[in-house]
């Protein structure tokens, strides 16, 4: 089965435990305004270049004869400081599992496994599935916003070893302002994770002033209940990429520095 990937990351260490193979899954139906991943965002294969170090030597506006080339507008290979690439590629997920494969036996003595992530991977949901099925020798873990129809989301749970799953705002109007989707599915999916008996945690992204709220956070406490959380302090390089796709990072000039966090709002609440 095909599904577009945009980056299959070795050795890491900060998607679920052990050392970990991660799978990144092209396409995200959320529009979340602090998003670090921008080349994730659209499921197409796209231009990405490094504008910043351009010279604008105007090579890759000339014309070429490379087919790939012709609906991006741009010559991929002309650059002479390498500043053009793709990001997103189509992949079988046979080739994707039989790659992740390769490395189980580290991966099984670390502690660690398979990680499929996004950009949001149950918007492939297929894809994700039959790559889960494909490496369900190895811990198998998945990094969602939980924004997919309860069938498919409970479907892909039942196929994983452990779930990270977003919760960035509980209130739907503010849900809705900063990520472009109304929380209701989330909220029931996030239910159904927690009746599920799989191992989970819940993830926070704190947005000075937009998630780290005290009234925010006391909420999303109440919606986690007994769940574990992580608290993912503020990424200030998360606008770093967005030119380089063509896109404006909606947090620009944002205040950068987190509210002070009381921590004991949490049942199971850290800080990472
Ligand atoms: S060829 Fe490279 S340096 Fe020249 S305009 Fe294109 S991206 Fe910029
Ligand atoms: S859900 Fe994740 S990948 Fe999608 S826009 Fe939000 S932060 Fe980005």
């Amino acid at each position: 089965m095909l599904g577009t990937i945009f980056d299959i990351k070795e050795f890491s260490v900060h998607d679920g435990p052990g050392v970990r193979t991660t799978v990144f899954l092209k396409g995200c139906p959320l529009r979340c305004k602090w998003c670090h991943n921008p080349e994730g965002l659209s499921p197409y294969p796209q231009l990405m270049v490094k504008e910043n170090q351009c010279t604008h030597c105007g090579r890759c506006y000339n014309p070429c004869a490379h087919d790939i080339c012709k609906k991006y507008g741009r010559c991929l290979f002309a650059c002479p400081l390498g500043l053009i690439s793709l990001t997103g590629k189509e992949m079988d997920s046979a080739d994707v599992a039989a790659k992740v494969l390769r490395g189980k036996d580290f991966l099984r003595m670390s502690g660690g496994g398979v990680t499929i992530s996004g950009g949001e991977p149950l918007m492939q949901y297929e894809f994700t599935l039959d790559l889960l099925r494909r490496t369900s020798e190895l811990h198998r873990a998945i990094q969602t916003s939980g924004f997919a129809k309860s069938e498919v989301f409970s479907e892909v749970i039942s196929n994983t070893d452990y779930i990270m799953m977003d919760l960035k705002l509980a209130d739907s109007g503010m849900h809705k302002k900063y990520t472009g989707v109304d929380n209701a599915v989330i909220l029931e999916n996030a239910k159904i994770l927690k009746a599920s008996g799989k191992r989970h945690v819940f993830r926070v992204p704190l947005i000075p002033d937009i998630t780290d709220t005290e009234e925010n956070l006391r909420a999303i406490s109440e919606i986690a209940g007994e769940s574990e959380v992580e608290l993912l302090p503020y990424n200030i390089m998360a606008g770093a990429k967005y030119k380089s796709v063509g896109l404006t990072y909606p947090l620009e000039g944002h205040k950068t520095e987190n509210n002070k966090i009381d921590l004991s709002i949490f049942k199971r609440g850290k800080l990472l």
